[in-house]
């Protein structure tokens, strides 16, 4: 096999590929569907790093007991507005699908709702959460948080995880905006990819082992201390996550998800909250009019683009020429069929 070669996949492919490992892992059809899907989407919209190459991952959290591969989620409304769910140790994914008819239905009653969920895993990316809300008319915010690897402004070791979050609201004429990112400045993939290249990354995304903003990947690596994005501000939003994932939830704290390599697979067990808004119940009615202009102001100016678009580009491409995908991955997920 060259180095660097590739094979080209249709996303039915991909999607029957994650399914076959999914399954071999141990989990129930009606689960894998679910998080093939996610696999799916992601090597269809971006970024690729929570597609394909994260089935390893998902496969041996299955296979070495760490997760459960047919979990049956409890989903209980314990306040007017409050969804809450117990994932039964398995993907969050699971037990979002099986809420969220009725958390719409709760955000049209009441304008506004939560669905938080605790004892699950989450590690793919958060717009799969908010995206199908905005595509249901409701405004979504969506956070998990996850292993301690962020040190906050100032300090030598890690409290919170790479804490993502995700916004999504409707677009009248045209699919919802949904972004979607981390709270370090620098995903740990990225870092790992610098390492291999063999080159610096282009600003200080972590410490190295005297405690000073490093870029270099190689020292990063070795304290696993990476710096939030924006400096203070970024921790904040951390910490934001931190309380709303884990704290609201009764989720795992980051610092507590720290020795997840001990049970011998690569997970993380944080927790999730959701937030969906009936914009049609907070009293403007021109609420579609609003966020039209304020992408139409980011579109005509220089080559700004709305937050999340990408995505849109991604998806065209790869649903009219697939997806290229490491002839080295993909005989390691045959492998595991
Ligand atoms: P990126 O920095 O790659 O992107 C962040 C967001 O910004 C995306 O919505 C992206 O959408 C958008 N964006 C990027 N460039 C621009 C630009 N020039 N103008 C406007 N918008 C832009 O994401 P991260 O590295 O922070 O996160 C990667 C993924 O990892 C996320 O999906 C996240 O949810 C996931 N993650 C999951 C974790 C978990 O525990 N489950 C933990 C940490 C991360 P687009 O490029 O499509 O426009």
């Amino acid at each position: 096999m060259a180095e660097n070669s590739t094979e080209t996949l249709s996303l039915d492919e991909v999607r029957a590929l994650a399914n076959s490992v999914l399954v071999t892992a141990g989990m129930n059809p009606a689960g894998s569907d679910l998080i093939a899907d996610i696999v799916t989407k992601s090597e269809r919209d971006g970024p690729r790093s929570h597609g394909l190459r994260m089935l390893p991952v998902y496969a041996q959290s299955f296979t070495s007991g760490y997760a459960n591969p047919s979990a049956s989620p409890t989903i209980e409304r314990i306040a007017p507005g409050v969804l809450r769910a117990d994932g039964d140790n398995g993907y969050y994914q699971i037990a979002a699908a099986a809420a969220r008819a009725e958390l719409v239905a709760m955000t049209h009653e009441q304008g506004i709702a939560a669905f938080t969920c605790a004892n699950c895993h989450h590690l793919a990316g958060l717009r799969f959460d908010t995206e199908p809300l905005a595509e249901a008319g409701l405004v979504a915010f969506a956070v998990v948080n996850s292993l301690s690897m962020v040190v906050p402004q100032g300090g030598v070791r890690p409290v919170f995880g790479t804490n993502p979050m995700s916004f999504a609201c409707p677009r009248v004429g045209k699919q919802p905006v949904v972004w979607d990112q981390a709270s370090s400045m620098v995903a740990l993939m990225d870092i790992r990819m610098a390492a291999a290249e063999g080159h610096d990354l282009p600003r200080p995304a972590g410490l190295d082992t005297e405690g000073q903003p490093s870029v270099d990947p190689n020292a990063i690596l070795e304290t696993r201390s990476l710096l939030p994005f924006g400096e203070h501000k970024g921790a904040a939003i951390a910490f934001l996550i931190e309380v709303m994932g884990a704290a609201l939830s009764g989720g795992t704290l980051s610092v507590d998800n720290a020795d997840r390599e001990a049970h011998g697979a690569l997970n993380i067990k944080g927790g999730n909250t959701l937030i969906a808004i009936d914009p049609k119940r907070f009293g403007n009615t021109g609420f579609d009019d609003y966020v039209a202009r304020i992408c139409a102001e980011i579109e005509g100016n220089g080559d700004a683009r709305v937050p999340g678009d990408g995505r849109l580009r991604n998806r065209a491409a790869s649903e009219a020429n697939g997806v290229s995908v490491s002839a080295e991955l993909l005989a390691q997920l045959r492998g595991l069929q």
